[in-house]
């Protein structure tokens, strides 16, 4: 027998024309009405295949079958029909079942417990109302004992699947808020923990679009630092730096913004805020509380020198932009510095 070419499609198994298959169906039904043979799919196809001829051996079971019309059962008929007819699909059927089943195979490492628990209470339930199809009377007792099984064992995989739901919900949690952090970190100085300049431009950019006529800004710069560097070293220099940051963020009004303009100059912004009295009020206590920091080296009792800054103070104009009102608390800076410094102006 030549090897049937390989068929991909039920139609792929019938390639003729309208024309050759009416043809061979009108041989073919001649014969199954000779032979008594009922008028069904699979006796159509059976003998559609006789009448091309294509399978030898399909027609000699055929002949014989008909011979000893008692061999030719329906059982006969589907077993030709399978070896015979949809043999290259049944062979694919098989392999796709295979890889349907591998992959729910897989799949049930990571379907949770909770469906199987349906499953079986499903089953159960199944079970149950077959049983009631009997008298009820004698199988209530094992009746009710298999479903407070089933429902109990369902209960704990809900609770199962429950905990493993919360569990996920807590890691979910733990990862927003690690992202918040980060996203925080990101705007934030790392050594003083106030906004960074970008931050700070940002803000006030946005202040100033949103409620330009109430802004003051103070901008304030340690004195002399370059100088107590030189005598205490750079790292008690930083920890001055992180002092201060927390002199800031302890003494902000609501809504204010304190940054780290750069180096050891700081900003504050107030918002609400429009009289320069208030401003100047706010910016003599901050001066204060820098006098008063209290910057001892490690392993030392002695308190170091004590550290001041200098001030300068405006208020938001007409048109302002970033650059022109720090311009402005800059040039003010500068002035308190060149009058002797530890003042605001
Ligand atoms: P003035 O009173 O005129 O402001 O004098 P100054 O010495 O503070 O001014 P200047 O701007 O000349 O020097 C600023 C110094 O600040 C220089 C640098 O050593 C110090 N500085 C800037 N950033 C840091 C920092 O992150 N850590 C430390 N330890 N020092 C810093
Ligand atoms: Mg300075
Ligand atoms: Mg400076």
């Amino acid at each position: 027998m030549s090897q049937p070419e390989k068929r991909t499609t039920a139609l792929a198994l019938y390639p003729e024309d309208i024309h050759e298959a009416a043809s061979l169906l009108k041989q073919a039904v001649p014969l199954m009405m000779r032979h008594n043979i009922a008028p069904n799919p699979v006796h159509y196809a059976l003998w559609y295949t006789y009448s091309k001829g294509q399978e030898p051996e399909l027609n000699r079971h055929l002949d014989r079958a008909v011979e000893d019309f008692d061999c030719f059962s329906a059982e006969s008929a589907t077993r030709l029909f399978r070896e015979y007819i949809i043999q290259d699909e049944l062979e694919e059927a098989r392999v796709g079942q295979q890889q349907a089943i591998d992959l729910v195979d897989g799949m049930e490492h990571t379907v949770s417990s909770n469906l199987e628990g349906n499953l079986n209470f499903q089953a159960s339930l199944g079970h149950c109302m077959e049983m009631l199809e009997a008298p009820v009377e004698e199988r209530l007792p094992s009746l009710l004992s298999e479903l407070q099984q089933s429902t109990q064992l369902m209960q704990e995989q809900q609770e199962l699947f429950l905990s493993q739901l919360h569990a996920a919900q807590g890691e979910i949690k733990n990862l927003r808020d690690k992202l918040e952090r980060a996203q925080l970190a990101a705007t934030l100085d790392g050594l003083t923990q106030v906004f960074n300049r970008d931050t700070f431009t940002r803000l006030l950019e946005q202040t100033l679009i949103n409620a330009p006529e109430r802004v003051a800004l103070v901008m304030l710069d340690i004195d002399h630092f370059k100088q107590f560097n030189d005598r205490y070293g750079h790292p008690l220099g930083d920890r001055v730096l992180q002092h201060v940051g927390q002199l800031l963020r302890n003494a902000l009004p609501p809504q204010a913004i304190a940054a780290r303009y750069g180096g050891e100059e700081f900003c504050v912004v107030l918002k609400d805020c429009s009289d320069i009295d208030s401003v100047y009020a706010f910016a003599e206590q901050l001066r204060l509380k820098f006098r008063s920091l209290r910057i001892k080296a490690r392993n030392m009792d002695e308190v170091l020198e004590t550290i001041t800054a200098s001030f300068g103070i405006a208020l938001v104009e007409q048109g302002d932009s970033v650059e022109s009102l720090v311009t402005r608390a800059d040039d003010a800076l500068y002035q308190a510095k060149r009058n002797g410094r530890n003042q605001v102006q």
